[in-house]
């Protein structure tokens, strides 16, 4: 039996068609409009909600 029919087609895309790909919900951040997760820290200005909260240098550092 070949590999391909071990599912039939359907059932694969049925399968399939129930995994969401998992898209981050990303806000604008207020201050430097990139694009971050809400509810975190900025990754690049490394504000949240309008306060400093981590030095810009780190912030940036702590992304990657
Ligand atoms: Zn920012």
């Amino acid at each position: 039996m070949s590999r391909s029919r071990r599912h039939s087609h359907m059932r694969v895309a049925r399968r399939r068609a129930l995994q969401k790909v998992a898209i981050p919900h990303l806000v604008p951040c207020p201050k430097c409009k990139t694009p971050k997760l809400p509810h975190h820290v900025c990754p690049t200005c490394g504000t949240y909600a309008g306060r400093q909260v981590v030095p810009v240098e780190e912030a940036g550092r702590r992304a990657s």
